[in-house]
C-alpha cells in the first residue's frame, strides 16, 4: 500500500511516498512553492519515482504553509507536528530538531516518544532563515548548493555583524568592494544563520540528541558552523528537507490503516 506526504512550503514542496509506512520508495523536491504549479510537479515526479500511478495512492495528506491549497490530498496535518514524526521515524535518539526552511525557522523538542513537549519559532525576520541564504548567495552570484563547498574554504570567517537582512545586504557588498575573500564573506553569512538558529534552540532548551532538518540543513557550512556555536553534534540525513513530507506520509498511512479497521 502507497501513501504520499506532500509538504508544500514557502519556497519548495516535496514529496514522500513510501510502500506500507515504513520504506520510503518515492521522492521529489522541487523548488517552487505554494501558490506556483510547484506542488503538482512534485507530486507528478514523486509518483515517477515510485514508478506508480497516482490512483495507486491509498491515502495523502498535505503539510506545511501551502497546505490548505492543496485539494488532491485528503486531509492535512500541521508542518510542527510532521517535522516531529519524520525526523523521530529516522532518528528516534533526537530530542531537538532545528528546522530551518525558506521563510522561517523553528526549534522542537521532543520525548522519547517522538511526542512535541515544546516549540519556538522565529517567522518574523528573514535573517537566519533560508531567505537571508539566497539573497546572499545571489549578491554573490553563488548557486545556493555552491555555499557549503565556499564556506569550507574560508580560513577566516567575516564578521557580519547586522541583524536585519536588508543591512546584511549591504554589509556584504561593501565588504566584496573592500576586498574580503568570497569563501570568508559566505562562511560569515553561514555563521550569522547559525548563530540564530542557536540563540532560538536555546530559548527552547537542547537536549541532546540534536538534528537539523528543512532545505538549509543541506548546507554543511550552516551545519559546521552550528556545531561549533552549539558544542554538541548535529545529526543529519541527506533526506533532512523531506522529513516533513516524511511525517505526513507517515500520518497519511495511520489513517488508512485506522479507517480499514473500522470498517472490519
Ligand atoms: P520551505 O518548506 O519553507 O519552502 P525548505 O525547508 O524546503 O523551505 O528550505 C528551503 C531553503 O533551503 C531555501 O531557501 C534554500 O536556502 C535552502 N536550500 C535548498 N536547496 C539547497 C541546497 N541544495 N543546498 C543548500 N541549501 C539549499
Amino acid at each position: 500500500m502507497y501513501t504520499l506526504g506532500i509538504d508544500i512550503g514557502s519556497t519548495t514542496s516535496k514529496c514522500v511516498i513510501l510502500r506500507d509506512g515504513t520504506e520510503i520508495v518515492g521522492t521529489s523536491v522541487v523548488a517552487a512553492g505554494t501558490g506556483t504549479d510547484g506542488p503538482q510537479l512534485a507530486l507528478k515526479e514523486g509518483l515517477a519515482d515510485a514508478g506508480i500511478r497516482e490512483e495507486e495512492l491509498a491515502y495523502t495528506i498535505a503539510t506545511g504553509y501551502g497546505r490548505k491549497r492543496f485539494d488532491r490530498a485528503q486531509g492535512e496535518v500541521s508542518e510542527l507536528s510532521c517535522h516531529a514524526r519524520g525526523v523521530h521515524f529516522v532518528f528516534p535518539e533526537v530530542h531537538t530538531v532545528i528546522d530551518i526552511g525558506g521563510q522561517d525557522a523553528k526549534v522542537l523538542v521532543l520525548n522519547e516518544k517522538g511526542r512535541m513537549m515544546n516549540f519556538v519559532m522565529n517567522d518574523k525576520c528573514a535573517a537566519g532563515t533560508g531567505r537571508f541564504l539566497d539573497e546572499m548567495a545571489a549578491i554573490l552570484k553563488l548557486d545556493i548548493s555552491d555555499l557549503e563547498t565556499e564556506a569550507v574554504k574560508s580560513k577566516n570567517p567575516a564578521a557580519i555583524s547586522s541583524t536585519c537582512t536588508v543591512f546584511a545586504e549591504s554589509e556584504v557588498i561593501s565588504q566584496l568592494a573592500a576586498g574580503t575573500d568570497r569563501c570568508d564573506l559566505v562562511a560569515g553569512i553561514c555563521q550569522s544563520v547559525a548563530v540564530r538558529a542557536v540563540s532560538l534552540a536555546r530559548r527552547a532548551g537542547v537536549k541532546e540528541k540534536v538534528c537539523m532538518s528543512g532545505g538549509v540543513a543541506r548546507n554543511a557550512g550552516v551545519r559546521n558552523a552550528m556545531e561549533k556555536e552549539l558544542g554538541v553534534e548535529i545529526v543529519y540525513s541527506d533526506i533532512a528537507q523531506l522529513m516533513g513530507a516524511l511525517g505526513a506520509s507517515l500520518y497519511a498511512y495511520d489513517n488508512i490503516k485506522s479507517s480499514q479497521k473500522k470498517a472490519q
